[in-house]
């Protein structure tokens, strides 16, 4: 034992990672100077130094009809050309279309820190004549990204996951419409267990500031109706400072973020800012007094950490429970069936028994009725010797 241990004192010193001074008694590892002083304070620092160094995985979703600027949003949000190729089909082909499932991953670095960013768009949301089942691909896309993880959770590899959950699905509501459509209405319905929705209003520059108003307030209106349970912001601590906790009742009180998107770099007053330009002037994509884009990206990144609590301890957990109750998972779809099968068969013998036991207690009632029909002849016969 002692001989490992010199040995393993010898492998340290070699390697160069320590001086010898610190290897040689244990007692060096206790400042001197600080005597009370531990050195946990220094934890903060390791995992800050252990997240940078692992990066951070995040996925959005992006669901809406087709045309409200969700593409142009993703590129104006991450300033990155997520679509390069994307092809745009016709109306004829769009009478039948089902909903695609499109991941994209960018890994996006910012003074050393790493992001792998997902962002699954939808193509073909609601474009279908009929659009009544066209969130069930999306669903079950949601569902196989629990599985997975649930899956490689309890498999060897686990410190090596790569966590594709949707962390956050931006739903985009038309702005031309007098609130939420019946789709919207289902979708939300339909998701919000599984997912942190951020409803927001697309093309914001197509309203008023009045209208954007009157939108925004009817919208929220029709959440709480239907009880839909939309992603909820953490509250601040009370220690936060000033500026924070304004900056979280600005955020709230902008949902649902009316967003304006662009590609273009346009030049105002000397600066070149992403805008749209109109004969009447620019809607700057940045100011927050022209729409709620800033403050949408904000919220995402500022809370990118809370969106992923959440999918953890709420949606994941809502999956885990299923899974465990056998509600869910491939398991339960084939337990479903064979369920059902079971059932059916269940049903079908008690009825065979009722009928059984109703036959026998009729067979009996025949027999009594036969009995007492006897008994009064014998009875009557009796009588009429005796008056004879
Ligand atoms: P997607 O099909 O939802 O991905 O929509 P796209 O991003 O491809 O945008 C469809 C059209 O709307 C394009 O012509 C865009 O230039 C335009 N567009 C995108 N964002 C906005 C916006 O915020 N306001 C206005 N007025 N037009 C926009």
């Amino acid at each position: 034992m002692a001989d490992h241990r010199q040995s393993a004192r010898e492998a340290i010193r070699t390697s160069g990672f320590f001086s010898d001074d610190r290897i040689a008694s244990s007692k060096q590892f206790v400042n001197p100077e600080q005597p009370g002083y531990v050195g946990f304070a220094n934890l903060p620092n390791q995992v800050h130094r252990k997240s940078v160094k692992k990066g951070f995985e995040f996925t959005l979703m992006v669901v809406g009809e087709s045309g409200l600027g969700k593409s142009t949003l993703i590129n104006s949000l991450f300033l990155t050309d997520l679509y390069p190729e994307r092809e745009i089909p016709g109306a004829a082909e769009k009478i039948e279309q089902t909903v695609k499932i499109d991941a994209s991953t960018v890994e996006i670095e910012e003074r050393g820190v790493k992001l792998r960013l997902t962002v699954v768009d939808t193509p073909g949301y609601g474009d279908a004549i009929n659009s009544k089942d066209c969130f069930k691909p999306i669903l079950s896309y949601i569902d196989d990204q629990f599985e997975r993880y649930f899956h490689d959770e309890s498999g060897l590899n686990r410190r090596n996951i790569v966590d594709n959950r949707v962390h956050c699905c931006f739903y985009f509501i038309s702005p031309y419409g007098h609130g939420l459509k019946p789709l919207d209405v289902e979708f939300m319905k339909a998701l919000h267990h599984k997912v942190n929705i951020v409803p927001v209003i697309a093309k914001a520059d197509t309203l008023t500031p009045k209208e954007v108003r009157a939108l925004k307030a009817r919208i929220l209106e029709e959440i709480a109706q239907h009880g839909i349970k939309i992603y909820q912001m953490p509250d601040c601590d009370s220690d936060e400072d000033e500026d924070f906790k304004e900056q979280c009742r600005l955020l709230k009180a902008a949902v649902p973020f009316a967003v304006v998107g662009s590609n273009q770099m346009i030049e105002v007053k000397g600066k070149k800012v992403r805008g749209r330009l109109y004969p009447w002037g620019v809607v700057e994509v940045e100011n927050p007094e022209h729409c709620d884009f800033i403050k949408l990206r904000t919220m995402l990144i500022t809370h990118m950490q809370d969106l992923q609590e959440v999918t953890q301890d709420v949606h994941y957990e809502n999956y885990r429970a299923a899974v465990a109750l056998g509600h869910s998972g491939p398991a339960a779809v084939s337990a479903a069936k064979e369920g059902q099968g079971e059932e059916k068969d269940k049903i079908l013998l008690e009825k065979e028994q009722e009928l059984q036991r109703m036959q026998e207690m009729l067979a009996r009632l025949q027999q009594q009725m036969q009995q007492q029909q006897t008994t009064q002849v014998a009875g009557a016969n009796n009588v009429q010797s005796h008056h004879v």
